[in-house]
């Protein structure tokens, strides 16, 4: 059977027709999260329900990194390496620093309390920026269900002052988010469609000056289900989670192609030796593609 599904004559240049999509591992109950470490060759993911980070070797090996993880979401890594997460349970971005301890970067926003951080990605002035939906205190499977007290912004922090600004609030529930390869292009995936058919599910993009963002665009509407997480190559060509497997939508919003994945996906990153490999958060398992491309 083919794990891919190509709508352009590109995409078929992106796959490698033998490289299978492979369960690295399995038994999870809601994985996302992914980021790669090259130095130490391993993921690190999230297994929210479950309140645990989990490492990875590329041996196979699985061990629990943190425990418990403050129900944490999303991660990335800054410019110095340092691990950024999401926890929905304290609701706050941390920054886990060399020698293991860990700084908050932020858990509020005027004075109000933040939903529960899900996705976050850094640019290259240092900055973090990260959405807040409000999944995290809806109920107590992914954390602590709690009074909402502000709407479902991305908030961006900056580098020097640590001070947080709202940047994206015309969202109904922010999710996944990426730069494109010049930094003048910020996508964020709307997730609403989760608990409402007809709500949103769709990618926009928005224009970045500096710290500005401006002109939220339609960019993509998902066609299975809604996109969760999403990163780019290094063509800036958008790879985003979706019910079938990973959808490969070119800058122009056409859907390049797909890579099928047994379950529903909520999140992907690039790693391994080269930065050519896909790797896959899939509801229960952790999956991983080789690819003929690098990510950014
Ligand atoms: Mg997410």
């Amino acid at each position: 059977m083919s794990f891919f599904e190509a709508y352009t004559p590109e995409f078929s240049r992106f796959v490698l027709g033998n490289a299978p999509v492979k369960r690295l591992a399995t038994g999870f109950d809601w994985v996302e999260g992914p980021v790669w470490f090259g130095d130490a060759e391993c993921l690190y993911f999230s297994d929210i329900p479950n309140n645990q980070i989990m490492r990875l070797m590329m041996d196979g090996t699985v061990s629990v990194y943190r425990d418990p993880s403050n129900f944490a979401n999303g991660h990335t890594r800054d410019l110095q390496g340092r691990l950024i997460s999401c926890e929905h349970g304290t609701r706050r971005v941390t920054r886990t620093e060399h020698d293991g301890t860990i700084t908050v970067l932020a858990d509020q926003f005027e004075g109000k309390r933040l939903n529960s951080p899900n996705d976050v990605v850094v640019k290259s002035d240092g900055s973090i920026w990260f959405s807040d939906p409000h999944y995290g205190i809806m109920t107590n499977y992914e954390g602590y269900k709690s009074e909402q007290e502000l709407p479902c912004n991305v908030y961006r922090i900056d580098a020097v002052t640590g001070a947080l600004t709202a940047v994206v609030t015309d969202m109904a529930c922010p999710n996944g988010l990426a730069f494109s390869p010049d930094e003048a292009t910020l996508y964020v995936a709307d997730t609403g469609a989760m608990f409402d058919k007809d709500a949103q599910r769709h990618i926009r993009r928005y224009t970045v000056n500096g710290s500005e963002v401006t002109d939220g665009a339609h960019f993509h509407t998902i066609s299975h289900g809604a996109s969760d997480g999403l990163r780019l190559d290094t063509d800036g060509n958008i790879w985003s989670s979706a019910a079938d497997g990973v959808h490969c939508i070119a800058p122009d919003g056409a859907l390049m192609g797909k890579i099928l994945v047994p379950e529903l996906v909520s999140n992907v990153c690039f790693g391994g030796r080269g930065k050519h490999r896909l790797f896959i958060t899939a509801t229960t398992s952790v999956y991983s593609i080789a690819l003929n491309r690098e990510g950014l």
